[in-house]
């Protein structure tokens, strides 16, 4: 339980809050056309840049309103040109909801897809992209963190043959940001990762109800509008501007902008990557030693959620609801995978010594 007695959340995101953050909920009402909002969406858009020391002049961090998905929708509806062509990675529920995403907005298309307990096929990306007797493509999307099993996808690696292709990537780094590595700074501006779309509520342990893309600023010059709310150019202009187009989620940008406070405080991605990845290797250890192995190989997962099998003998609603009763709110898998694994997440404001108790909890359990 934390300090309000409720659960300790290990679903990813949202998150548990620091007091710290959770505090910050609590500041005075403020109009989103007065000189004091803009001065928080300033901020914000400096720290998330700064999260990855990224130079302004180059690249932009355009806030809005929404959920991760919202940052992701925005991203490829403004982002792939009318005669472009995408190609995205799929291994997972976040790859192919890129696709719907595409389909909706009438983008060409193409998947190269995988099972979900696949990795990606970079041989098969590096030939799609020097296929000339095929359709070029102009864009390929990739997510980072497929949070449907905790695969690590090699976002560094996928940039880099993009780049080699004189192709641009847009990656959904909603489940990394904050707390995995990303290479920002080997793209050019038509090629390579440029840019990635995330959320206030996950590795950066905010309240939902603000997403972003991390964006060239060269490639917004190119950017066309599907949808009157999913413009990133138009959310841009607005915030260079000190505007806002839309009503913003005020409380939300307060608590994201207490949460960066902490982040940069605290030492930034490098020390938050190193606290999850001893969340991570504490519970995956302490499980294995009760029987319970991970689902995946731990050298190609995050350090933000893992998956494991469901214990013999156990359905995911009994874990589930014994361990809510023990104080943690676990997460299950998805599609076909629901009756085969359970994911635990190390996101938000947790410690070792949670990660102990959810241990003796689990170890009780399987006693029984
Ligand atoms: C959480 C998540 C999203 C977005 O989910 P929302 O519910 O819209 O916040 C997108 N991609 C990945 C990889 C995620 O983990």
């Amino acid at each position: 339980m934390n300090e309000t007695g409720a659960p300790k959340l290990l679903n990813p995101g949202p998150v548990t809050l620091s007091e710290r953050v959770r505090n910050s909920l609590l500041q005075p009402d403020l109009c989103h056309r007065e000189p004091e909002f803009f001065d928080l969406q300033d901020e914000i858009r400096q720290r998330l840049l700064q999260a990855y020391g990224l130079n302004p002049d180059v690249w932009a961090a355009v806030l809005l309103g929404g959920s991760g998905t919202a940052a992701v929708e925005a991203m490829i509806a403004s982002l792939v040109p009318a005669n472009g062509r995408l190609l995205i990675l799929e291994n997972g529920v976040y790859g192919e909801r890129i696709h719907k995403i595409a389909d909706i907005h009438g983008i060409a298309v193409e998947a190269q897809h995988h099972d979900w307990n696949q990795a990606l096929d970079l041989t098969a990306l590096q030939a799609r992209l020097a296929d000339t007797q095929k359709p070029a493509i102009t864009h390929v999307a990739a997510i980072h963190h497929e949070t449907t099993t905790g695969r690590l996808n090699p976002l560094d690696e996928i940039a880099r043959i993009c780049r080699e292709h004189d192709v641009a990537l847009l990656a959904d780094t909603v489940s990394s940001f904050g707390g995995e590595m990303i290479d920002f700074a080997a793209s050019t501006d038509s090629s390579g990762l440029v840019a990635a779309a995330a959320t206030a509520n996950k590795c950066l342990h905010g309240v939902p109800g603000v997403a972003f893309v991390i964006v060239r600023r060269a490639v917004l010059e190119q950017a066309v509008t599907r949808s009157l709310y999913f413009d990133l150019a138009n959310w841009c202009a607005k915030q260079d501007g000190r505007g806002t187009p839309f009503t913003p989620p005020v409380q939300a940008f307060y608590a994201l902008c207490e949460a960066l406070r902490e982040f940069a405080a605290a030492g930034g991605v490098d020390a938050r990557h190193a606290h999850y990845l001893q969340l991570a290797d504490l519970l995956g250890d302490g499980l294995e030693k009760l029987g319970v192995s991970e689902y995946l190989l731990r050298a190609e997962t995050s350090t933000v959620l893992r998956s494991y099998h469901l214990p013999q003998g156990l359905d995911y609603d009994a874990l589930h609801d014994a361990f809510k009763a023990a104080g943690f709110v676990i997460y299950a898998g998805q599609g076909g995978l629901a009756a085969r694994i359970f994911r635990l997440s190390t996101m938000g404001a947790l410690t070792t010594a949670d990660m102990e108790r959810l241990l003796a909890a689990c170890g009780g359990l399987l006693e029984r």
